[in-house]
């Protein structure tokens, strides 16, 4: 039985360190709890514990749990965007954060009367590694995703490739916290890193993150869909 609430402390104390550590301020990086493929029962328990930002990557399993859940949420849509599932997460997210292409930011926007507020996902590591726009593509791409009316693109994520070294994500975390400040330069209003995850949050603290996203820290293993 995983103690979800404990967990969950445990994590934000190792969070809090983790800023001063980085002379950052607490406050500065929120904590985005990720539930994907984990019951009801798990997410509710983290909410009664103060949470209030959740993550799903799963459109339906999104848009079933926010039917489900009636207490607040600042839902955050971390999976990949399809067009055909727009319906699914743009009436729920308050965050997506791996937006990639033009088009599903227009898939998005239409089934969202109140617009779109979203993260950019950079590719990062090798060919092999999931997602996102290429490093060299990003200014470029944010130039055209600001055209599309209603979306209001906030920052950058990333997902760096798994290893056991989480040191070796610095790098990644580095250039993308270095593109963020390309795009300021570049005219942006664009302030958030969606960057950092149970084994590597610390890394990203150091570079800048101001969302962390962790699942098994908080939720333990997860099921095997
Ligand atoms: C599953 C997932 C997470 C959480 O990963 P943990 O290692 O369980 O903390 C974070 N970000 C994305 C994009 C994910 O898919």
């Amino acid at each position: 039985m995983t103690d979800v609430a404990a967990n969950l402390a445990r994590v934000r104390a190792e969070l809090d360190a983790a800023c001063r550590e980085a002379g950052r301020d607490p406050a500065s990086v929120g904590l985005v709890a990720v539930g994907k493929r984990h019951g009801i029962d798990r997410l509710q328990a983290a909410l009664d514990a103060g949470q209030i930002d959740l993550g799903e990557n799963y459109a339906q399993e999104l848009r079933d749990k926010a039917a489900a859940i009636t207490a607040p949420v600042r839902w955050h849509f971390i999976g990949r965007v399809q067009s055909n599932k727009a319906r699914y997460v743009a009436p729920v997210a308050w965050r997506v954060h791996a937006l990639e292409e033009v088009h599903h930011a227009e898939a998005l926007v239409a089934r969202a009367p109140a617009g779109i507020d979203a993260l950019v996902a950079v590719h990062t590591g090798d060919e092999q590694s999931k997602g996102g726009v290429a490093p060299s593509q990003v200014v470029a791409r944010v130039r055209e995703l600001v055209q599309v009316p209603g979306l209001r693109v906030r920052g950058l994520m990333t997902l760096p490739p798994h290893t056991d070294d989480p040191e070796d994500a610095a790098p990644f975390f580095a250039e993308v916290a270095d593109l963020l400040q390309r795009l300021r330069a570049d005219g942006h209003e664009v302030d958030e890193l969606s960057m950092g995850m149970s084994h590597d949050f610390r890394v990203a603290v150091r570079h800048g993150a101001t969302w962390v996203r962790i699942g098994t820290a908080i939720f333990g293993e997860r099921p095997t869909a």
